[in-house]
């Protein structure tokens, strides 16, 4: 070990587990691409300003997990925390919302929160993103959440659960508000929480701890105080995702409390995983555009969490189709062997066959441990007897088999051996 570890509340991918998290973003992203969304990338860290806005003065994000800096130059800047503020400041700054809408576009990266650590809950985590922008349409709000549901259903997960629920809109959400604020104002609740009622009342309704939770029965639900925009709404979205197949439970609790957060919110969670069960979240923000100061740009997204994505693969026992490995290993016995052993691994490669070699100057019995370890279905072993007979043994790893092939002919012979 070295005298540095990977700072508290973060951990290094290391193969062969690493393997599990390619795996999980490339379920993620690959139904985003069929569907038409476009790749994304943005800056690891933007103008902490855009998340104050983006994210919300009074979330837990901004006010506590934040990791910001001022440079030499005196920005202040901070480590991106979630991914959509971003994401829609670079459509606006690249002039998106004038073309075609809605604008699909998809991301996957590293975020970072300052929060307790604990298991799922890290303060560096990956997360796979998805946002619609520029378009008012229950269809939309489907697509996402069928893409996301089917993407954890193809990683073989079964016992991801989806939660839903409509947060109303400009119309209905002002009254609504009102009267959950007076139904908070009457509780027993700390500073910090009656703080929370003026600024973001719903988000009250989010608190974890069980002293809150239980003061809430009979609090009033968004779900009775809909107009009628938004209940037809809510109504078309639960009813293309059961024409899809996709289960839902209805969750009256279920807020992102913010107030540009509008109509469909949803959550994924996995009941294998404590109390960091929430595998992904997402919803309509068809606010947030002008809150970062651009122009009416109604929009739907979601994040989807790789780490805990992977601890639910686990937690189900089920493993992801990782790449397979090498499948040929190259086995030399001398110099001479060395150099034309080296030059028909190239040749595999470039052929497109997946080839790996014994490296270091290992003597044989190493070297076989080395091709059995390495998962190869074959060995190419080469002596200086064969080297100058010129062929090469083609050892298959699983029956113990072995036949010469001519050396000049090995990428046909190897192909024929794979099939
Ligand atoms: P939680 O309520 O568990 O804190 P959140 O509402 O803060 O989740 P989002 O901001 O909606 O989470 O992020 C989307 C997904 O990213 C989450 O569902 C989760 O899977 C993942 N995620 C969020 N924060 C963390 C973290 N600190 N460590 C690992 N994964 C995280
Ligand atoms: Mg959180």
């Amino acid at each position: 070990m070295s005298t540095f570890s990977a700072p508290k509340g973060t951990y290094d991918l290391i193969p062969p587990e690493s393997a599990q998290f390619l795996a999980v973003r490339e379920a993620f992203s690959a139904p985003l691409r069929r569907a038409g969304y476009g790749y994304v990338e943005t800056p690891g860290f933007e103008q902490t300003g855009l998340f104050s806005r983006g994210v919300g003065e009074s979330t837990d994000i901004v006010t506590k997990e934040m990791y910001t800096l001022t440079t030499r130059g005196g920005d202040e800047l901070a480590l991106r925390p979630e991914g959509t503020a971003s994401v829609l400041r670079a459509a606006l700054q690249a002039g998106l919302h004038r073309g075609a809408l809605p604008a699909k576009l998809w991301y996957s990266g590293s975020y970072y929160r300052y929060e307790r650590p604990q298991a799922g809950r890290y303060r560096h985590f990956s997360q796979v993103g998805a946002e619609a922008l520029g378009a008012e349409d229950p269809a939309l709000d489907a697509e996402l959440i069928i893409l996301a549901a089917d993407a954890f259903r193809a990683l073989g997960l079964r016992q991801v659960r989806l939660l839903l629920n409509s947060l109303g809109d400009k119309e209905c959400r002002p009254a609504y508000r009102a009267a959950l604020q007076d139904f908070l104002r009457a509780l027993d609740l700390d500073e910090d929480t009656r703080r929370r009622i003026e600024i973001n009342p719903l988000r009250v309704l989010d608190d974890k701890r069980e002293s809150v939770q239980q003061q809430l029965t009979g609090a009033p639900m968004m779900r009775d105080h809909l107009c009628e925009g938004c209940k037809a709404y809510h109504e078309q979205v639960r009813e293309l995702l059961t024409a899809a197949g996709v289960a839902f439970e209805d969750d009256p609790r279920l807020v992102r409390g913010l107030d540009y957060y509008t109509r469909t919110t949803f959550e994924f969670v996995h009941d294998g995983l404590g109390s960091q069960s929430a595998v992904g979240g997402g919803g309509r923000y068809d606010g947030l555009s002008e809150m970062i100061g651009g122009p009416e740009l109604p929009s739907v997204g979601w994040a989807l969490g790789v780490d805990r994505t992977v601890l639910a693969l686990r937690a189900e026992d089920v493993a992801p189709q990782t790449p397979a490995g090498a499948q040929v290993f190259a086995v030399p016995l001398g110099e001479d062997a060395r150099r034309a052993l080296f030059a028909a691994v190239t040749e595999l490669r470039r052929e497109g066959v997946a080839a790996d070699f014994a490296y270091g100057g290992k003597g044989m019995k190493n070297a076989m441990k080395s091709a059995n370890r390495s998962g190869a279905r074959f060995a190419l072993v080469l002596g200086d007897r064969d080297l100058a007979e010129g062929v090469v043994q083609l050892k298959d790893l699983e029956s113990g088999e072995q036949s010469p092939v001519p050396l000049e002919r090995v990428v046909a012979a190897v192909r024929a051996k794979l099939g």
